[in-house]
């Protein structure tokens, strides 16, 4: 049974399409692109984007769904991430307020990966303008049906309308609005096709789902994502970032260096231990039965992922 609290939980932590599945049957039927009632999709449809500036011209945008970011200037909008499908009029909303004389011309919009809480929106961003850019992977993946194996749930192909129509393999440099954009492709961390976007003048960088900002992470075991590749990814965004980097979590508050630096360590000592207790032979409940991630669960455990859960991923990927 589904509890005011719970959802209240859920919304508050602003979840991505792996929570869906723990979560109300609106954000089910949005991971999956399933068609569902007007009621079901109210609620990311209701919850209003929050935005914060980051820079002259860059702001990180916040309701449901993984944390967005957009850039405002005279060559057009472009954004990082659309949310879930019934979300798009609250971001539109915010752009408005933020850039009214160019919520109507052509703007670009970046995908970090093919979750459905980052790409629900593609189709009605794409219909109000936006060219859609991501990885190959993000394309090939909302171009079939895809199984998130954690929950055991079938995701439909996405319309067409919805789908990337410039891909890239491993980097690309965007130039836009006086800033130079560095997109790469991570090895498979959280999907096989995350990517990093990192605005060089603005000292902006967005991670995607690379980092869950101060819990543990969900890692899609089932579309190439491994435990190995989160460390190494996060260590990637380490290298990239300086003090003053303003770092972007696909889902959690806006980060720093020291935070995604306190996050990889996190998950490299988990990584450890769990792969310890593997290599000694022990089976998988075996190895969570000894709470692996015990002294980490205070800081990192009150996110959607429970400690068990993201222990139970480490030990299947390692
Ligand atoms: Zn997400
Ligand atoms: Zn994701």
């Amino acid at each position: 049974m589904r509890t005011h609290t719970s959802r209240r939980g859920f919304l508050q932590f602003g979840l991505s399409a792996a929570g869906a599945a723990l979560a109300p049957r609106w954000a089910l039927a949005q991971a999956a692109n399933a068609p569902s009632s007007a009621a079901a999709q109210a609620d990311p449809g209701m919850i209003p984007v929050k935005s914060t500036k980051l820079a002259d011209n860059v702001y990180l945008l916040q309701g449901t769904g993984g944390n967005m970011v957009l850039q405002t200037g005279s060559d057009g909008l472009l954004l990082i991430d659309a949310s879930f499908a019934p979300a798009v009029p609250r971001i539109r909303e915010a752009i408005a307020a933020l850039a009214p004389a160019a919520i109507s011309a052509p703007g670009q919009l970046i995908n970090t990966h093919w979750h459905g809480d980052h790409t629900g929106g593609n189709e009605g961003m794409h219909a109000a303008g936006f060219s859609i850019l991501a990885h190959r992977q993000t394309r090939d993946r909302l171009s079939h049906t895809q199984v998130m194996q954690l929950f055991h749930r079938t995701v439909d192909p996405s319309p067409a309308g919805a789908l990337p129509t410039q891909v890239f393999d491993s980097t690309m440099t965007v130039y836009r609005n006086g800033d130079t954009l560095d997109l790469v492709h991570f090895a498979p961390a959280h999907t096989d096709s995350d990517i990093y976007t990192h605005f060089k003048n603005a000292n902006v960088l967005h991670l995607g789902d690379i980092w869950f900002n101060g819990m543990y992470p969900f890692i899609d075991e089932g579309t190439g994502g491994n435990i190995d590749g989160m460390i190494a990814g996060s260590k990637l965004g380490l290298e990239i970032a300086d003090s003053s980097t303003k770092i972007i979590p696909g889902h959690g508050p806006l980060g720093t260096k020291e935070e995604l630096a306190a996050y990889h360590e996190m998950l490299s000592a988990v990584r450890e231990r769990v792969a310890g207790l593997k290599k000694q032979g022990l089976s998988e409940p075996e190895a969570l039965a000894k709470k692996p991630t015990a002294e980490f669960d205070a800081r990192w455990g009150k996110g959607f992922m429970a400690p068990d859960v993201f222990a139970g991923i480490v030990y299947r990927t390692v």
